[in-house]
């Protein structure tokens, strides 16, 4: 089973995905969890990459394709993956396009989770995520026991330097200019499912599932 989830900065991605990943037994793909590793590990990939991450700029094509390719060739991504947070150009879209013919590999289906502006940015000021155990929080739709320390491993609560508002601005701007055009996209290619994400994260979840079982019958 292949699948992208697509969706603003914000709009439950990654929540989302945890829960799929484990649904369906296949890797979580997140290429903002991979620059962000890579960039406290100090790599030379993390060194490029925070320069367009803290502007909340897109991290140039070519370095994210080649990336996502190296991964998706991997053992564990042979029967499946979930793709968060790519592709988000439509350049990334036809690379991925290409790799997955190479690889014989179809698309189940594109989810598109959507969620409105003021919404989008109340949920990435409001995020907070454990300096260790990277579980991410809501100040208000999932707040931790205390404010400053993870419930699972005491780590440190943080808030990432781009959910600042100045930069949470800048993301939703290139959102709307450069991956929006992928909703399109995907409809024409004919697996999209537009799913309503101002629900609870159960109910966002349950039709997630929904859309992709009717992709089975
Ligand atoms: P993305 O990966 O798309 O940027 P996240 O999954 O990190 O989004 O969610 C953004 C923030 O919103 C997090 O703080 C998360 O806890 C919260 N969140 C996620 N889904 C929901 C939801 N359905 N309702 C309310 N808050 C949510
Ligand atoms: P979001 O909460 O915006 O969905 P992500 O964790 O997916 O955040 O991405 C964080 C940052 O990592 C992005 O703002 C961007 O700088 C970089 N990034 C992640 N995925 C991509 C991608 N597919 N193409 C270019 N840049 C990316
Ligand atoms: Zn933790």
């Amino acid at each position: 089973m292949n699948l992208i989830l697509l969706g603003a900065p914000g709009s439950g991605k990654g929540t989302q995905a945890l829960r799929l990943s484990k649904e369906f037994n296949i890797p979580h793909i997140s290429t903002g969890d991979i620059f962000r590793e890579a960039v406290l590990t100090g790599t030379d990939l993390g060194k490029k990459a925070k320069v367009f991450m803290d502007k909340g700029k897109l991290v140039p094509d070519e370095i994210v394709v080649g990336i996502v390719k190296e991964r998706l060739e991997k053992l564990d991504a042979k029967d499946g993956f979930l793709l968060d947070g790519f592709p988000r150009t439509i350049l990334q879209a036809f690379a991925l396009k290409d790799e997955l013919a190479k690889l014989d590999k179809k698309l189940k289906a594109v989810i598109d989770i959507e969620v409105g502006e003021q919404e989008l940015i109340g949920r990435m000021t409001g995020r907070r995520v454990c300096v260790d155990c990277k579980k991410v929080y809501h100040l208000i739709f999932e707040p931790p026991e205390n404010q400053d320390y993870c419930d699972a491993c005491s780590g440190r609560l943080i808030q990432r330097e781009d959910d600042k508002i100045d930069t949470v601005r800048n993301r939703l701007v290139i959102y709307t200019e450069q991956t929006k055009p992928l909703i399109d996209y995907y409809k024409k290619e004919g697996v999209l499912h537009s799913i309503n994400g101002e629900q609870d994260v159960e109910n966002v979840f349950k039709d997630i599932i929904t859309a992709i079982k009717g992709e089975y019958e």
